[in-house]
């Protein structure tokens, strides 16, 4: 791959050169009086992100997947119930880890394509009188298929059937790109990673716990060890660490959400729903189909597109490498070689997402495929000359 052009996969994501001089700091003493701003000033900038006032965050040098071990392994207990839904590779990768916890899972199968079985969810939570369930797990934007899930319809399941279930949420592919709200929403732990909306390299693995899940930390639990966030919470207390934090990758997080809150969330979240409308609409101009099955399941910050039958979708990944040095995302799981991923989140305009789709067009005209050059640019292109001429007239 070129290390000139943008990369078109669902994270890591495209580093802003700002970000990247921000992790690049001197050695800092982490028990120094410089430390604790730093560590504050990511914490509350996440908190921002997250549009929480109460959310406990908690940082660790790991990544998304340590996210999920924080989550589990500090509120639940040894044969706890969890209900979840398998729908792509990472809510399939978060119910193994589950099961290898030792947690019985209550997980429904749909198709790859569809969003978190709210009215299946529902159900179980109504007919579990005992409260069995202890937590409901939903991956907000499943990136193996593009496909956004409603976490404050979950929130009005458990409302609905009176039910003390903790919610967690993956939103490692969402937080920083797609509207969260982590307060309103009612969500008790949300994990996140550095790589992807925050634009950074991976090394950061980020769960914020709602005060329900910090008091469900406080019984005996799963072993816990590195990821144990008493420890952590006990070190924050006093300004500090547990063990020795990447005080670069803090400083980049802080400016991350620095830059964030410059742009403003809600231009951020909407430049992301444009990005990706263009993307959709040039899916549309190949005559081809997103994987997910409806439009209020698209994705903001990945498309999956479901390539002809009989045609191997992993082609287009590694001729775009080899021929054009450009990094789209493969098929995953259940949607191997049936789709291919152009990731739009993170640091991304719409003039390079054009260059995407016109990479994403030399390469299936290459391999044969019936693709018209320019067609999806130029449907692309209406959409982001839409964007432009709203600012324009309003500057007028
Ligand atoms: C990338 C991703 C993960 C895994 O995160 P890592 O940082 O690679 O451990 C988990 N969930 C979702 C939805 C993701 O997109």
């Amino acid at each position: 791959m070129s290390l000139q052009n943008p990369v078109f996969i669902p994270g890591p994501t495209n580093m802003p050169e700002a970000l990247r001089r921000a992790c690049d700091l001197p050695t800092m003493d982490h028990r120094s009086a410089s430390f604790p701003g730093l560590l504050n000033a990511a914490r509350s900038g996440v908190q921002a992100v997250l549009k929480s006032r109460v959310a406990e965050v908690f940082i660790f040098p790991s990544t998304g997947t340590g996210g999920w071990e924080t989550a589990i392994a500090n509120t639940l207990n040894p044969g706890d119930t969890v209900l979840a839904v398998r729908n792509g590779m990472f809510s399939q990768k978060w119910i193994k880890m589950c099961r290898d916890f030792g947690l019985n899972v209550i997980s429904k199968d749909v198709t790859w394509g569809e969003g978190f079985a709210t009215d299946w969810a529902a159900e179980q939570l109504a007919a579990d009188k005992e409260n069995k369930i202890k937590a409901v797990l939903v991956t907000h934007n499943e990136t193996a298929t593009g496909v956004k899930s409603d976490v404050s319809a979950v929130r009005l399941a458990l409302e609905s059937a009176d039910h003390p279930a903790l919610l967690f949420v993956d939103g490692v592919s969402s937080i920083g790109s797609m509207d969260f709200h982590f307060d309103l929403w009612g969500v008790d732990v949300a994990v996140t990673g550095s790589q992807k909306g925050f634009m950074l390299p991976a090394g950061l693995g980020i769960a914020a716990f709602s005060p329900k899940a910090m008091k469900a930390t406080e019984q005996g639990g799963l072993p816990r060890g590195y990821f144990n966030i008493q420890d952590m919470a006990a070190s924050y207390a006093s300004g500090g660490y547990p063990y020795t934090p990447s005080v670069g990758m803090l400083n980049g997080l802080k400016e991350a959400c620095d830059m964030l809150m410059e742009e403003g969330l809600d231009q951020v979240f909407a430049r992301h729903t444009r990005i990706a409308k263009g993307v959709r609409a040039a899916v549309a101009a190949w005559g081809m189909e997103v994987c997910a099955t409806r439009p209020e399941l698209y994705s903001d910050t990945v498309t999956a597109i479901m390539t002809p039958a009989g045609f191997d979708a992993g082609r287009i990944v590694s001729h775009a490498d080899s021929a054009y040095g450009v990094a789209f995302g493969a098929g995953l799981g259940d949607v191997a070689g049936k789709v291919f991923r152009i990731g739009h989140l993170g640091s991304l305009t719409d003039v390079m997402t054009l260059s995407g789709i016109a990479t994403a067009e030399m390469v299936m005209a290459d391999l044969g495929l019936d693709i018209t050059l320019g067609s999806g640019v130029a449907a692309a292109q209406e959409i982001y000359r839409q964007g432009n001429s709203t600012t324009l007239s309003e500057a007028a």
